[in-house]
């Protein structure tokens, strides 16, 4: 497994290095966000850790750029904890998690085999519901022919919901199944990929799959 550590301050970037080889993993470091966008679209990672505050390009315009295009490779963003930056924006520019500095290591380490674990679904998990389409492992989505773009937290959180249409589903089950056993952030983020998941699967459509059932949780609904 590789991975991709994007992180200016040298002492922190060598830690991470040296403490991800101890779990086995290679790791490559950039100190900017060129560079960093440049090895992530052109090299092969099975994730990216990507600090906000970077010379050159910031964080979150790395993270677009790497979606932009069209890679889906998890992205782990690390975040100031002093509030100046959102972590929904964090989210928004297609990060699959982030983690506040100043972090644990275990609690990093655990959050990357969550997030490489959601990356390594079974063959045979494609999924439909009406005319929506998943294929977890090509990390695909169509509605009908027309192909959607979705991060893999968006992704997990979307199959999770289609195992289970047409039944209600509770933020609680959505952030044990999706989230695993180390989320420790606000349960409203999952209103912020509900929203994410309407603007993407419904919205363009003209469909309303997604129904909010108000102080229970959510449905995604059969018949569109
Ligand atoms: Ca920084």
């Amino acid at each position: 497994m590789r991975i991709l550590v994007v992180e200016d301050e040298r002492t922190v970037a060598a830690a991470l290095r040296r403490g991800l080889q101890a779990e086995g993993f290679e790791v490559d470091l950039a100190d900017n966000g060129d560079d960093g966008l440049w090895m992530a679209t052109e090299g092969s990672y099975d994730l990216i850790i990507l600090d906000i505050m970077l010379p050159k390009r910031n964080g979150y315009q790395v993270c677009r750029e790497i979606r932009d295009s069209g890679s889906w490779v998890p992205v782990l963003m690390l975040t100031a904890k002093d509030g100046e930056y959102d972590e929904a924006e964090a989210l928004d520019t297609g990060a699959d998690d982030y983690l506040s500095k100043p972090f644990s290591f275990v609690v990093l380490v655990a959050r990357i085999n969550a997030l490489l674990r959601r990356g390594g679904s079974q063959p045979g998990d494609g999924l439909s519901v009406g005319d929506l389409r998943i294929d977890p492992i090509g990390h695909r989505c169509w509605r009908g022919e027309e192909p959607i773009s979705l991060t893999a937290r968006e992704m997990a959180v979307l199959g999770f919901m289609m195992r289970r249409a047409g039944s209600v589903v509770s933020k609680s089950a959505i952030l044990d199944n999706v989230w695993t056993y180390d989320f420790s952030g606000d349960p409203n983020i999952i209103e912020v990929y509900m929203g994410r998941l309407r603007r993407k699967i419904d919205g363009p459509f003209g469909t309303r799959t997604i129904t909010t059932v108000r102080g229970v949780g959510y449905r995604l609904e059969v018949e569109t």
